[in-house]
Formats: C-alpha cells, sequence, structure tokens
C-alpha cells in the first residue's frame, strides 16, 4: 500500500522516534508499505516519521546500477551492499568518524529542493532486522550518507539542519512554501 509522505513544516518530522519492542506482522507490513511508497517516489530512503509514525524504523534502497560509489562491510570485512538492499534499519544506533565528505542530497519530505551536504563520510550503524536480529556493519559513499540521513529523520533532525546557511538562506521561499504544506498536511489529519 502507498502511504502519504509528510512534508516538512508537519510536526511528526520533529517527533524523536519510539523504539520497536516487537518485531511482528504488523511491523513486516509497514515495512513493505514503507519499501513500496518510497520506490513509488523514487526516493532512495524513507524514514517512518516521513509516512507520518514516530518510530526507530527506516528502509533504504539503492539501486545496483547507480554509478555514485557505496562500500560496506560488515565485521571488517568488505561485502557487496547491493545484496543488501532493501536494508531495513529497526532501533539503529551509529557512530561516525571525523573525516567529511560533501555531496548533493535531497528528501522526500522537501519534494524539489536539494543541497550540498556536509556530513561524516563513514558510518558505524547496529540496528535490529526484520528476524529480529542485532547486527553492525559500517557504510561510505552514497549508502553512508543514505544511512545518516535516515538515521537523523529517526531523531527529528532534518538535512536542512546540516545546510550550509547561506545555502538556506537562498532557499528559504521554497522550503517556507513546504513548510506551509506540511503544516496544512497535519491540520488535515
Ligand atoms: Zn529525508
Amino acid at each position: 500500500m502507498i502511504l502519504d509522505i509528510t512534508y516538512y513544516g508537519n510536526p511528526v518530522l520533529r517527533t524523536s522516534g519510539e523504539k520497536i519492542e516487537a518485531i511482528d506482522e504488523t511491523t513486516r507490513a509497514l515495512v513493505q508499505d514503507m519499501i513500496e511508497t518510497m520506490h513509488e517516489a523514487s526516493g532512495i530512503g524513507l524514514a517512518a516519521q516521513q509516512i507520518g509514525r514516530a518510530l526507530q524504523l527506516a528502509v533504504i534502497d539503492i539501486p545496483a546500477e547507480i554509478e555514485t560509489p557505496s562500500r560496506m562491510w560488515i565485521e571488517d570485512r568488505r561485502v557487496d551492499w547491493s545484496e543488501y538492499m532493501p536494508l531495513v534499519l529497526i532501533n539503529p544506533v551509529c557512530s561516525t568518524i571525523k573525516k567529511k565528505d560533501t555531496a548533493e542530497e535531497g528528501c522526500l519530505s522537501f519534494p524539489g529542493i536539494s543541497a550540498s551536504i556536509t556530513r561524516p563520510s563513514r558510518v558505524t550503524c547496529t540496528c535490529r532486522n526484520l528476524e529480529g536480529e542485532t547486527w553492525t556493519f559500517d557504510a561510505d559513499g552514497l549508502l553512508g550518507r543514505a544511512v545518516q540521513h535516515e538515521v537523523d529523520h529517526l531523531n527529528g533532525v532534518l538535512f536542512t539542519d546540516h545546510m550550509d546557511p547561506a545555502e538556506k538562506r537562498h532557499l528559504r521561499e521554497e522550503i517556507e512554501t513546504i513548510r506551509q504544506q506540511g503544516l496544512e498536511q497535519s491540520q488535515e489529519s
């Protein structure tokens, strides 16, 4: 089922997600709907807040043929990241390295907006999967960036919070238009 995507201005996007205690049929159905919604919107990541649920749950699906490089490691062993797509992050906890990269980023909750965002170049993430197992992986490149962007959402942080102030000023009218939409959307539901 395709779900409605929440826009900036909807307070749910500023709400930290609750931990998921039981991974059951309801969780699996929600994950399935989130993956369908992300694909329908041509996104590579979607957090629960973006479909109106404040939970520690996000999905990522980077197409294997994408040109932007990514690398992934499990217990220091390099793995083929494409075999782990779609990636389901449940209750993720991340740490990052000091080195930073800058790249163009967008967000389904800010339609039409993209900006260059500087983030740590590599992330270590411990989370649960749909089988309930806890596992840890490292990622860099586009995948590392997507993981950080989605985990930010789960803590109420948005990519505009990382934007260069000058770039943000330049986009302020577009951002304000979306904020009004998001606010109206939250008042309708
Ligand atoms: Zn986003």
